[in-house]
């Protein structure tokens, strides 16, 4: 089997409708059954306050590391029929959803694709994608910093761990 390119791969998970706890930790058990790819570590769940619209249920997230030989379009379309198979509306920006699956980070890969920007360009901004990133790998470069590095310059990161994704 010489010559794939194994990649890791950091997905961050969000929910706010239909049973959060429970799309999360399905998603996660799905992201491990995907081709050319395995999830070999998961962040605990956390409850966060939405971002955008505030009328609306509060969202748990979490973050997986992914061992993949797929590209990172073939990952991201691996994502998006996820999406879907969770019955996922889009119903506005910003908006409630089942589940949404965006692409943390790619190795050290620098993507600029009209459907596809790696590292995910609002992660320094988000408590509930650096507090798992950070989780799983303290020492993670994310725009070249560790989480914490861009951790300390958010206010209130509005998080509250829920539990361990293992149940
Ligand atoms: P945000 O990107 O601020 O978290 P969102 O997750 O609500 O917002 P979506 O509606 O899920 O946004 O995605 C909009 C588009 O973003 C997708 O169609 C996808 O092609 C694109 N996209 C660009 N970069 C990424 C990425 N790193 N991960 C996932 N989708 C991405
Ligand atoms: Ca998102
Ligand atoms: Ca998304």
């Amino acid at each position: 089997m010489g010559g794939l390119q194994t990649a890791r791969a950091y997905i961050g998970l969000g929910s706010n409708l239909d049973e959060p706890v429970r799309q999360v930790s399905l998603a996660m058990k799905e992201l491990d059954e995907l081709p050319l790819t395995s999830v070999k570590a998961a962040s605990s769940l956390y409850s966060s306050r939405p971002v955008g619209p505030q009328d609306q249920p509060d969202f748990v997230n979490a973050v997986v590391e992914l061992e993949t030989t797929l590209s990172p379009l073939a990952l991201l379309d691996q994502l998006q029929a996820l999406e879907q198979r969770h019955r996922r509306r889009r119903l506005r920006h910003w908006g409630p959803r089942t589940l949404d699956l965006d692409l943390l980070l790619f190795d050290d890969a620098r993507i600029e694709h009209p459907r596809l920007k790696v590292p995910h360009p609002h992660m320094r901004e988000r408590a509930f994608v650096l507090v798992p990133l950070q989780e799983l790998d303290p020492s993670l470069a994310v725009f070249e910093q560790a989480p914490d590095h861009w951790l300390q310059r958010l206010d209130d990161p509005g998080l509250q761990r829920i539990g361990n994704s293992r149940g």
